[in-house]
């Protein structure tokens, strides 16, 4: 958890529905929405609807809560687009995150580039 919890968090209220989305997957414990500013043809951010920071805390506190990302990115990527795709987790302003809410980014629809 992080003090970007609940009031503060966008992606809380995402989860909550107060702040609008597009909605491509739900589960008890997920939810898969378009990213607002899409990198691939197919741009999802797959988050837990329980607050944790980042993949780091996520895999140390809810291991299964992980493994359920995995699973909905799995089913978004095969629904939107081959079942082919490519996963990210950004840890740390350093590597580029923004939101302090674990989100999976899930890049499909294309063939990407290379690192
Ligand atoms: P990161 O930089 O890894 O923290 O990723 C945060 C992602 O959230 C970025 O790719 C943003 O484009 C995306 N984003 C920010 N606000 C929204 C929003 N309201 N709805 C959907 N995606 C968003």
């Amino acid at each position: 958890m992080t003090s970007t919890e609940g009031s503060d968090c966008l992606f809380c209220k995402i989860v909550a529905g107060e702040v609008p989305a597009d909605i491509v997957g739900e589960s008890p414990s997920a939810i898969a929405f378009r990213d607002i500013a899409p990198k691939a043809p197919v741009h999802v951010l797959v988050v837990p609807r329980e607050h944790h920071g980042d993949v780091s805390a996520l895999a140390a506190s809810a291991p299964n809560l992980l493994a359920d990302l995995v699973e909905m990115a799995d089913e978004v990527a095969t629904d939107l687009s081959d079942g082919q795709y490519r996963m990210i987790f950004n840890v740390g302003p350093k590597a580029g995150q923004t939101v302090f809410h674990v989100h999976a980014h899930v890049l499909s629809g294309t063939q990407l580039g290379g690192f």
